[in-house]
């Protein structure tokens, strides 16, 4: 996979990697804490609890939040969050720096015919309003484009 470019830390702002081939589409989100909870660190009283409960329940409902173009007979394979603060996986591969955390997260979706995804509807800004702006990078076989999605927008084209 090509290198991607450095990942910054911007709330507001998240990463979404979208890679198609033609037995799975991969997608990597990588955000700011932030832009899930409005807060960044470990969930203190439970009403924190219960909204990072809920985060990341949204998140493993992948099916739902990214839904593939149906004419590549998608289904969803496997969900991976990582994020320290929240004491998910690994923690991610960047330490967490000062009063800043993030989330990462990776969903694997096996699918019939997945060249024939021609686009992904993004349930992102619907369920977490503090985003609002996605950087996009999508690799399929035809080659690798870098895009963004800014709120309200929720079609990601895989082709042109
Ligand atoms: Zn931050």
């Amino acid at each position: 996979m090509p290198a991607l470019a450095a990942k910054a830390h911007q709330h507001g702002t998240a990463q979404l990697d979208i890679v198609v081939d033609a037995s799975r589409v991969s997608i990597v989100f990588d955000t700011p804490l932030d832009n899930l909870l409005g807060f960044e660190r470990a969930p203190r009283t439970d009403a924190e609890r219960q909204q990072a409960d809920a985060a990341v329940a949204v998140l493993r409902d992948a099916g739902r939040l990214f839904r593939i173009d149906p004419a590549a007979g998608c289904t969803l394979a496997k969900v991976e969050l990582a994020s320290a603060a929240l004491k998910l996986g690994d923690g991610g591969d960047v330490p967490a720096t000062g009063d800043h955390a993030d989330l990462e997260g990776r969903f694997d979706f096996d699918c019939k015919q997945g060249a024939r995804a021609a686009h992904v509807e993004v349930g992102l800004f619907e369920a977490f309003k503090s985003l609002r702006r996605l950087e996009l990078q999508v690799v399929t076989p035809k080659g690798q484009m870098g895009a963004t999605l800014v709120r309200p927008a929720s079609r990601v084209a895989l082709v042109r």
